[in-house]
């Protein structure tokens, strides 16, 4: 029995992600057994170049010996108390020195749990309950959010989930990604009535989407004239984009900022924070409540500083992008030689690849990029030696541990790919 069939008896699907399933790609998933580096391996012993990195959090590459030597170290003096510990303090300096709008940080265990949080808290702010998102963005799976979301939703047709109550998905307004005409059309109409906007200031869950000049700028002056709230989601973009995240490489200062994935250096923890005023109405400052047990975990906690450490040296950010623009400009050429319609995004450290002439610039655009070829490019590069998003709506990260050698076998793979996909 193979191990996904095996893991189907227990677990539903298979999996406990909905697209770790390979369901949008087909076939069953490779299990993993080890990774180092810009490597994983799977429980046959095949080794593939990965550009998933746990879906963000491996900017480092997988298994940085400091940050496992960090957390060993920890995890020896226990693993949890429920109770403060100044590690938690030292994380929380560092985001803000990393990200000046976070004046205060309230830890959690996951990105869900930030958003969620944040919208909360936004609500409670300003007393208001409508909330504006964007189709194809991705904030996690709590109810308000779960409205034309993108990620595995979309990949799996159910962008609005059922479970999630009519009269609340009714408070989500969900408008046009990099629209900003159909922002402040509808600012003009119920802006009095807005508590929030959250948005991924570069998309990541519909492919890989940059945002569109000015666009970010109107979302900043639309609340500042309404009164509502801007939540940066830098689930994934935050240290990736930048060391200081999208809010840095675009000087747009949101008022919350939501993290995940690379705050938790691989273990489970998401962050949000922002302006003093908003974040003293959290308990027990205030009375918007949020808790949690495992909150601020201290083993946690060292994963997330030391990854933090480690990305600050000189020169980290232009390496990783260095890398990814070697990486997409030779798959893009790959591309021309094979004679394939293909285009790319890339913001540093994340890219997308879309089967269209045109890099699509909105969620309608990626829509119509090829699923199909997409599929069969995902099984070929498999087959191959390196590990894709198995899903044409997800963004691709690279490591700083990917090398010039990784870069120019990953392009090897993809005229092999190419190759046999035109065929
Ligand atoms: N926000 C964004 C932008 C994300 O990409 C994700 C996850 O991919 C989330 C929120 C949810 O984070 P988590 O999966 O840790 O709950």
């Amino acid at each position: 029995m193979s191990s996904f069939t095996d893991a189907a008896r227990h677990i539903p699907g298979g999996v406990n992600s909905p697209v770790r399933a390979f369901r949008a790609v087909g076939g069953e998933p490779i299990f993993i057994e080890r990774a180092g580096g810009a490597l994983i391996h799977d429980e046959h012993g095949r080794s593939y170049i990965d550009y998933v990195g746990s879906w963000g959090p491996m900017i480092l590459g997988h298994a940085h010996p400091e940050v496992i030597r960090t957390v060993q170290e920890r995890a020896a003096l226990g693993l949890s108390f429920g109770a403060p510990t100044r590690i938690e303090t030292q994380l929380a300096r560092k985001i803000g020195e990393l990200m000046p709008s976070i004046e205060l940080v309230r830890m959690v265990s996951s990105g869900t749990e930030a958003t969620m949080s944040a919208i909360r808290l936004a609500r409670g702010y300003t007393g208001r309950d409508k909330i504006v998102k964007f189709a194809g963005c991705y904030h996690g799976h709590s109810d308000s959010l779960l409205v034309k979301a993108g990620s595995g939703a979309l990949t799996f047709g159910v962008p609005t989930s059922p479970g999630v109550p009519k009269e609340l998905a009714a408070q989500t307004l969900t408008l046009a990604y990099n629209d900003a005409a159909e922002v402040k059309q509808v600012f003009d109409a119920v802006g009095g009535q807005i508590a929030c906007i959250i948005v991924e200031p570069v998309a990541g869950n519909m492919n890989c989407v940059p945002p569109a000049p000015g666009f970010l700028e109107t979302l900043r002056s639309v609340c500042d004239q309404h009164g509502s709230v801007l939540i940066f989601d830098e689930v994934m973009t935050g240290f990736r984009v930048a060391l200081g995240g999208a809010q840095a490489l675009y000087g747009i200062k949101p008022d919350l900022t939501t993290l995940g994935k690379i705050v938790g250096g691989g273990m489970p923890v998401g962050a949000f924070g922002g302006r003093r005023d908003i974040m003293e109405q959290i308990a027990p400052l205030g009375p918007v409540y949020q808790a949690g047990t495992l909150s601020g975990n201290p083993v946690a906690m060292a994963a997330g500083l030391k990854t933090l450490e480690l990305i600050g040296e000189p020169d980290f950010h232009t390496r990783l992008a260095q890398t990814t623009t070697q990486l997409v400009e030779g798959l893009a050429e790959a591309a021309r030689d094979a004679g394939v319609a293909f285009s790319t995004n890339h913001v540093c450290g994340m890219f997308g690849l879309f089967f269209t002439e045109r890099a699509p610039r909105s969620f309608t655009e990626v829509m119509a990029s090829d699923a199909d070829r997409f599929r069969r490019f995902f099984h070929a590069m498999l087959r191959e030696g390196v590990y894709l998003a198995p899903s044409a709506f997800e963004a691709g990260f690279v490591s700083i541990a990917h090398t010039q050698e990784h870069i120019a076998e990953t392009v090897r793979a993809a005229q092999a790919a190419l190759q046999c996909m035109n065929t």
